[in-house]
């Protein structure tokens, strides 16, 4: 197992515990990993990616990190705390609403523009930057632009990939996998919300040559070949990482696209559902983005019996983004 340099930011391990009523409502023997209550800045699955992530930019001798990301990022909130925590400048180039280009410019309605994550930026100190909507390419593009402008000021910058995303972030999974095998298990399925992939890699990796099929949700209307191919690439990083030959190819992938509404950030029915439906029963609030929209899967899989037997689910976080979502 690699031993790479890591600073302490969240509270481990997370808890995980059954869900009684959800079960019964179900049918199905449900568990949750709670990955909301990290204790690091309101919580989310990008704090174990930002312990490895900020360790590196230290190394690095950067004073300065540019990130890229939608304005409800929840992202570059844990990032921010973390920059501030070791007096680094945050910047962060945003957009409302970032698209996927083959699918045009959505509809539907999308975060808001202030409150949720983007007040908890403010009080961090971020420095956040908003561009007019545009495809993710356009984004990227901006990122580059802050980041020549921030170099143009004789700052030494860091760019971090979106979502934090990197073999280092997939590693944190692996060992967050590892951690829920001290806690309760084995289970039969795994679901989890997965965007960037370094989540969806990391639990894919550690649990390959067991009986847990790890099932991720996309929130991401993308061609699923190529999230898919990320995710096979960070697996691959990992054998190099751990030492442990998995061997994952494309079709040992299991990610799920129909949950993903009509758009990245766009709330959905199905998702706003599952997000009451948790609510009312277990009183554990998800986000819209993807806690929701991955649940609201969870939920018709086992209605199918896809997923059965014991069930867990893995709860990244997004909850500020309540406060910015209009779930009607
Ligand atoms: C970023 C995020 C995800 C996606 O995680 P990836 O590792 O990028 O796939 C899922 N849920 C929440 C709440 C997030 O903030």
């Amino acid at each position: 197992m690699a031993n790479l340099p890591r600073v302490d930011l969240i509270l481990k391990p997370t808890p995980l515990h059954r869900l009684d009523r959800m079960s019964e409502a179900l049918g199905i023997d449900l568990w949750i990993k709670r990955d909301d209550l990290t204790g690091f800045a309101l919580g989310g699955n990008k704090g174990r990616k930002l312990e490895y992530l900020i360790a590196d930019v230290l190394a690095s001798g950067a004073d300065t990190v540019v990130a890229c990301g939608a304005a409800q990022s929840n992202f570059i909130r844990q990032l921010g705390a973390a920059c501030a925590m070791f007096k680094l400048r945050c910047v962060a180039a945003t957009m409302h609403l970032p698209y996927y280009s083959g699918a045009g410019s959505p509809k539907g309605k999308s975060l808001s523009h202030d409150g949720g994550n983007l007040a908890i930026d403010a009080l961090l100190g971020v420095d956040v930057r908003v561009f007019p909507d545009g495809d993710w390419r356009a984004l990227y593009a901006h990122q580059g632009e802050v980041a020549h402008e921030q170099e143009s000021l004789g700052r030494k910058v860091y760019k971090v990939a979106i979502g934090g995303s990197s073999p280092s972030s997939a590693f944190a999974f692996h060992e967050a996998g590892l951690e829920t095998t001290g806690q309760a298990g084995p289970f039969d399925f795994l679901v989890t919300p997965s965007s960037s992939g370094s989540t969806h890699a990391g639990l894919a990796h550690v649990f390959a040559d067991t009986a847990t099929k790890v099932i991720g949700i996309s929130a991401d209307p993308d061609p699923d070949d190529e999230l898919r191919a990320d995710i096979v690439e960070l697996c691959e990083a990992l054998d190099g990482l751990t030492g442990l030959h998995k061997g994952i190819r494309l079709r040992d992938v299991d990610l799920r696209m129909d949950w993903t509404g009509e758009a990245y950030s766009i709330p959905s029915p199905e998702g706003n559902s599952a997000i009451r439906a948790l609510a009312r029963t277990e009183g554990i609030l998800l986000d819209p983005v993807y806690s929701g929209k991955a649940f609201a899967g969870l939920i018709d899989l086992s209605k199918r019996g896809d997923v059965r037997g014991r069930v867990l689910f893995w709860h990244t976080g997004g909850v500020p983004t309540l406060f910015a979502a209009d779930l009607t």
